[in-house]
């Protein structure tokens, strides 16, 4: 599997209404690392996620992913290229668990015999053995199961990088621990690069290598390691927000 990295380089996104989302954005995630966006609620963190599959285009600026300017490719072939996984994953309902996970093989033309042998490797990685759940509907699924297909689908065709988004928000709070390490065992076991927006610091703590601190305007406050932010906030906003999040989590 390749090892990206993704780099923003001054990135600003204004949206048609004047908003500006995301002022000037600069920063880098390094191949194999895990990187979590945290801030408040309309601080700019899914813009900034979305701007790197060029689900939002940026206004202004540069965004590579391994090397490579977003802008300069194809957007339709960009994502398929990007995993990229969301709070309600948006399984194909009417498709079964394996022909969910093989739709960008589909997409590929990948051959029969190919696809269904990452499909069952796939399912297997992910604590989903095909021969129980491959034929199952979504519908036939728990929530973390469906989010964890969600990762499989993913994951289908080798995605250099990861962009996750609240990915394991709808996910009750047990089963999203369980989900959490799991999920971390399989970045680690696969040297996966991933970008992930999370407004829950202690998921931030659990799953990211360094986190990025954003307040309003996508203004980046602090990037480090857990530890780092945890016990030396850069300033009084990144303090306020850890306390706040002290109380919210109790
Ligand atoms: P977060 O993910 O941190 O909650 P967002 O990136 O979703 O923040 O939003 C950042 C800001 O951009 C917010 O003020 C939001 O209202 C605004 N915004 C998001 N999407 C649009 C859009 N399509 N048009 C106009 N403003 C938008």
């Amino acid at each position: 599997m390749d090892h990206a990295g993704i780099a923003f380089d001054h990135v600003r996104k204004e949206y048609p209404d004047g908003t500006v989302a995301v002022g000037d954005l600069s920063l880098t995630v390094t191949p194999g690392e895990v990187l979590c966006l945290v801030g408040p609620s309309g601080c700019g963190k899914s813009t900034t996620l979305r701007m790197v599959n060029r689900l939002v285009e940026p206004s202004g600026g540069i965004i590579t992913v391994d090397g490579a300017d977003v802008m300069s490719q194809d957007p339709v072939k960009l994502r398929r290229s990007i995993g990229y996984v969301i709070q309600h994953v948006g399984l194909f309902p009417h498709r079964t668990v394996a022909q969910n996970v093989a739709t960008v093989p589909g997409l590929l033309k990948w051959d029969k015999d190919r696809t269904r042998a990452r499909v069952e490797e796939l399912l297997d990685l992910v604590g989903l053995p095909h021969a129980t759940y491959g034929n199952r509907y979504p519908h036939e699924l728990s929530g973390g199961e469906r989010q964890r297909v969600g990762v499989a689908r993913a994951l289908a065709v080798e995605p250099p990088v990861m962009l996750m988004d609240e990915p394991f928000g709808a996910v009750d709070p047990q089963g999203r621990r369980r989900l959490q390490q799991e999920f971390l065992e399989l970045q680690r076991q696969l040297g996966l690069t991933v970008m992930m927006v999370t407004h829950d610091m202690r998921e931030a703590v659990i799953l990211g290598d360094r986190l990025a601190v954003l307040s309003k305007g996508g203004e980046l406050e602090q990037l480090g390691t857990p530890d780092e932010v945890t016990e030396a906030p850069a300033n009084d906003f990144v303090a306020d927000f850890l306390a706040d999040f002290g109380t919210v989590a109790g």
